[in-house]
């Protein structure tokens, strides 16, 4: 019997690629040697990819589709992907045919060899902006710099997992989610490919500044209490800065006997002051947020239909 695979695939707002990245994805799977099914996850769409999907899905009884009831976010349509995937083993891809369904099989043929986890690495996007790349270059070296877990620069969430890693990871069950630090934190035997990403086959990118600030602040708080202390560090400094300037205003005014001048510099440092403490409470705010959104329990996304061939 051949061994089974399971593709799961984010999509929101992706009418224009479906069809194309189903076509793709047939001819390279059809020519290995392996069953497998195609799970799409629709985030809550509002154009018509729900109704092309259950097309594919009528059409090919290896095509299921997961419907949430409103978008939920690309971390959370893997999450419930790979929560329902039943293959030997699960890769995760892109439906805007930025990761290229012709590597898999170079992909597959390292979990053959006894990787648990191939993961790819996106040496260069084709048509990434300026800002995209360095934003994405500086983000990387600052997570890694506070975060206890590496996360390697230009990991994207186009792998493959064996479902021993995928049983491991289906037990975590945190909110704020950033599955690549996840994965990292499984621990299994994993080996890495790289790849260029081409640009999207049509049309725009759904992760806009404010959804990639989301994002990054998830990786950073979810791995790392790291900023929390640099916060207790800077009031430290301050405090005993301000120790001595008191100590120094005192000396002025008994020793010296002279009234001080310039209490712009008073003010200018009240106001610096002020301002760290803001990032301090805005730093323990961040976490405490997150605090509130675990302790809800709320379910992690919400699946209003599941299309499979009737
Ligand atoms: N996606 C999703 N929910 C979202 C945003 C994106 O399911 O809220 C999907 C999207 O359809 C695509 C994948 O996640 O298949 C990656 O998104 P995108 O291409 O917009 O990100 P980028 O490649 O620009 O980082
Ligand atoms: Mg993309």
């Amino acid at each position: 019997m051949n061994k089974f695979i399971s593709v799961v695939v984010p999509m929101f707002n992706e009418q224009d690629n479906i069809s194309e990245f189903y076509k793709r994805i047939t001819k390279v799977m059809s020519a290995l040697p392996y069953d497998y099914e195609l799970i799409f996850v629709d985030d809550g769409s509002r154009d018509r990819t729900a109704l092309l999907l259950n097309e594919l899905v009528q059409k090919d009884p290896r095509v299921q589709a997961y419907l949430f009831s409103r978008n939920f976010g690309h971390q959370l349509a893997l999450t419930c992907g790979l929560d329902n995937a039943t293959g030997d083993a699960v890769i995760t891809m892109d439906g805007d045919l930025q990761h290229p369904p012709e590597m898999l099989p170079q992909i597959l043929r390292l979990w053959e060899d006894g990787n648990e986890i191939v993961q790819t690495i996106r040496k260069a996007t084709e048509d990434a902006s300026f800002f995209k790349n360095i934003t994405s270059t500086t983000y990387y070296k600052m997570i890694n710099t506070v975060s206890t877990v590496h996360i390697t620069p230009g990991g994207s969430d186009f792998r493959l997992m064996d479902k021993n890693a995928v049983k491991a990871f289906r037990l975590y069950r945190e909110r704020a989610r950033f599955v690549r630090g996840m994965i990292n934190n499984l621990g299994f035997k994993t080996t890495t490919v790289e790849f260029v990403a081409p640009p999207r086959f049509a049309g725009k990118s759904k992760y806009n500044f404010r959804k990639m600030l989301h994002f990054a602040l998830d990786g950073i708080t979810a791995f790392s209490n790291v900023p929390l202390r640099w916060a207790f560090y800077a009031g430290i400094f301050f405090g005993f800065g301000s120790i001595f300037l008191l100590g120094h205003v005192i000396y002025v005014k008994y020793v010296v006997q002279d009234t001080i001048p310039g209490w712009t510099t008073l003010a200018a440092s009240v106001l610096f002051l002020g301002g760290i403490q803001l990032v301090g409470i805005g730093i323990v705010g961040e976490y405490v947020g997150r605090v509130f959104e675990e302790v809800k329990q709320r379910p992690l996304y919400i699946v209003s239909e599941h299309l499979v061939k009737k």
